[in-house]
């Protein structure tokens, strides 16, 4: 059997947190087996779908590198197949057409309220002969549930959940206005797009007991489920914008590389052991579908930064340069160059691409557009500062080595520390107190540059 996976988004807004882990969970299955993982857009709510959010699925899933195979499917073009199957399941006496009005409905719901009863349909035009149909009235049609016994659901995650029948009522297939409701359309596509594997938040679990009688009336196979945990905040609470529930694109503005929100996702309810910082290759090999937890994950952005700082530091420097200046075309050459070559002092000391982008400033401007309060010290002993560049500007091999070397003499012959020396040096060439080594500084951004934010650093008034 061939694996066949979905991810199913209403685009409705934006790709958010707990999507992508879907897709990721049902991408990685995909993988791991060799199979297939489809894209299914479920456009019906037509007042609701719009097509900036199908953009922003798209590009998300993209930016995550979750590449799906076939073309995407839209469920609201598929509207009349829907339709087809339930009138094959009313041929079948599976289904009917009810011609309930919406008062009777309401009565209906009333009287079952009035008697302590689940407010559910009574099934009243399940037998009845459509001979008796009221004039100009547009029927909808209903499933025929099982009335006694129950239904069962094998899930993979949630274990064996079972459903009197009884609670089940005889739900809208197709509604007044010969629309299909959600629950045919996704049992319709899963059927018809082969789909073997449904892996999707828990919050679908109620919709499977419903779902799985759709399948069986039809007499087709129904898939396997895996209802996963939804993702919470910190504080146990359903995650929400508050908590970083945020398009995925936000995370990518926030400076998060693609391989670290995989990495960080598939942590959330999944485990390898005590496995945190692994590839996505690797995931592929571990994610059978076992090892996926029943409780709800806490997401947390001090964890997914700390895992990003792991993947930028990993990332090869030419790699991270591309990603930094793609949107800054305004970059020389030079300047560009010089990050390339100071990339691998800056990557080590950054958590997300956003200050990755801040530090590399200094390979930027000519002279520091800022110096901060901690550097300005540094910068006061202007004596100080003029003999060090003075001495330093009379080095002829001025490479990261030499300039090292010289700095050592220089605090031997002063009875200096060389931090006390490198200190002043790093204020002056970068405008704060923390940088990659100052030597490296120096060397990458040349002598002429080094002269100019010397001399700068020595007009500055205290
Ligand atoms: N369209 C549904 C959603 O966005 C998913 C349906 C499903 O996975 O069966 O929540």
């Amino acid at each position: 059997m061939t694996v066949i996976t979905r991810f199913a988004p209403s685009p409705t807004g934006y790709l958010h947190i707990g999507g992508a882990r879907t897709a990721l969970f049902n991408w990685l299955f995909a993988r791991h087996y060799g199979g297939k993982f489809l894209l299914r857009i479920e456009d019906t709510d037509r007042a609701r779908s719009t097509d900036d959010a199908i953009q922003a699925i798209f590009k998300g899933l993209q930016w995550l590198g979750l590449d799906w195979d076939d073309e995407p499917t839209f469920q609201f073009s598929r509207a009349s197949r829907h339709v087809d199957v339930a009138e094959a399941m009313i041929k079948a006496g599976k289904a009917y057409y009810c011609y309930c009005s919406p008062e009777e409905l309401e009565q209906m719901k009333q009287h079952a309220v009035a008697e302590g009863r689940a407010p559910i349909y009574d099934g009243r035009w399940r037998d009845r002969d459509p001979a008796e149909a009221p004039k100009g009235v547009r029927p909808v049609i209903r499933i025929k549930m099982p009335k006694d016994g129950e239904t069962v659901i094998h899930d993979t995650v949630q274990g064996q959940v079972t459903v009197q029948n009884a609670q089940l009522d005889d739900m809208i297939l197709v509604r007044s206005d010969g629309t299909p409701t959600y629950m045919l359309a996704v049992v319709v596509d899963d059927h018809d797009m082969g789909i073997t594997h449904i892996i999707r938040g828990d919050d679908h679990l109620t919709n499977a007991f419903r779902q799985k009688q759709i399948y069986e009336a039809m007499g087709w196979h129904t898939p396997s489920f895996s209802h996963i945990p939804l993702i919470h905040g910190q504080d146990g609470a359903k995650l929400s914008k508050r908590h970083g529930a945020l398009g995925v694109d936000a995370y990518e503005t926030m400076g998060f590389l693609p391989e670290a929100m995989r990495n960080y996702l598939v942590r959330l309810s999944w485990a390898h052991g005590d496995d945190e910082i692994f590839s996505t290759q690797q995931a592929i090999e571990w994610f059978d579908g076992s090892s996926i937890g029943k409780s709800a994950a806490r997401f947390d952005m001090v964890k997914l930064t700390s895992v990003n700082g792991h993947y930028i530091q990993d990332a090869s420097s030419q790699r991270l340069v591309d990603l930094l200046t793609a949107s800054h075309p305004d970059l020389n050459f030079v300047q560009k160059e010089r990050m390339l070559l100071g990339m691998n002092g800056l990557k080590q000391r950054s958590k997300t691409m956003v200050e990755l982008w801040e530090s590399a400033q200094l390979y930027v401007w000519d002279i520091p557009v800022a110096y901060t309060e901690k550097a300005k010290p540094f910068l006061a002993n202007k004596s100080l500062l003029g003999q060090i560049w003075d001495s330093l500007s009379q080095v002829s091999d001025w490479l990261e080595p030499s300039l090292h070397e010289w700095a050592k003499a220089f605090a031997e012959t002063h009875s200096m520390k060389l931090g006390d020396v490198a200190q002043p040096i790093r204020a002056a060439l970068t405008g704060s107190t923390v940088s990659p080594s100052v030597f490296e500084v120096a060397a990458i951004i040349g002598r002429e540059l080094t002269e100019k934010r010397f001399q700068h650093a020595l007009k500055l008034s205290d």
